[in-house]
Parts: structure tokens; sequence; C-alpha cells
């Protein structure tokens, strides 16, 4: 983790509901309750994407943690079929994104991932390339942990 990484502050996460794999009424991927750390992955015929969905369920390190998948397509790939699955260690919530609200919003196709603090401003976001190089799900839990110390309103602090 390095500023380097930091990206534009202006970048912010669409308002943009979406629908969850599986079940449920479409909703915003972010909460606006803590940070939020988010994956776009590809949908149909990608093994590599379901199989970091996985990973990130798996993720101990992740549990309690705000975690948001997005499917770049109708959901009805190797993801979909996850989320009958019962949760491993991390919540990760897992929406269908058709019309790729989330690229068009920030310039990033996937296999890619952010993390954005609680008002929805991304920290960082990166690309996976198309090798799938995705990060460590430790890596993003940092990031979540350090987006959680960043307040803009009180310079920094805790709340
Ligand atoms: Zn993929």
């Amino acid at each position: 983790m390095s500023r380097e990484n930091l990206v534009n502050p202006m970048l912010r996460l669409p308002e943009a509901e979406l629908s969850p794999l599986g079940d449920g009424p479409p909703m915003r991927v972010w909460s606006g309750v803590t940070p939020v750390g988010c994956v776009l992955l590809h949908d149909v015929g990608c093994e590599p994407c379901a199989g970091y969905l996985r990973r990130l369920r798996a993720a101990a390190v992740l549990s309690g943690k705000e975690v948001r998948a997005v499917v770049c397509g109708p959901g009805q790939g190797p993801a979909h079929l996850l989320v009958a699955e019962p949760p491993a260690e991390a919540l990760v919530l897992a929406f269908a994104d058709p019309q790729r609200t989330m690229t068009a919003a920030l310039g990033l196709p996937p296999p890619a991932w952010l993390v954005a603090d609680r008002w929805g401003a991304v920290l960082v976001q990166r690309s996976a390339g198309d090798t799938h190089d995705w990060p460590d799900p430790g890596e993003i839990a940092d990031w979540i942990t350090f987006a959680a110390t960043q307040c803009p309103e009180c310079q920094g602090e805790a709340y």
C-alpha cells in the first residue's frame, strides 16, 4: 500500500441500484455505513473470476468487513452458482450489472477491484489484468481498514 495507488479523490461509486445474484430487490452496492471493498468480475464462462469470488468468501481476514462482488453481465456465469453455497468466512454480496454501470462510472472494466470509503469515494482501484492477477484478500482487508481511519470530516481521526 502506498500513496501512488491513490486515485482521483473525486471518483465515486455510482448511486445506481443493482440486482443481487440469486434473490432480493435491487440495492446500491455500498451501504454508506462503512468502507466497502468491491471486485468487478467477468460473467459467463470465466472460472478465474468465479474462483476469486470463492476465495474472498473463504477469507477470514474479510470477516465483518463490507465486501461486494459485481458480475459485469447478466449474472448467469459461474459466480451465480456460488450464491447457492452457504457463506464461508466472509459475507460477500454479489450483484449482476448487465448495463455495466460500475465499469461506466469508474472507467474500470473487469477483472478489477477497488476500495471506497463510507461516502463512496474510491481510495484505490486496480485492474487485475487479462491474467486475473488478483490481490491477496488481505490486501483488500488492509485497504478497508485504512479507509475506516481516513475521515475528511475530522482530519483523519478514527470515528
Ligand atoms: Zn474473469
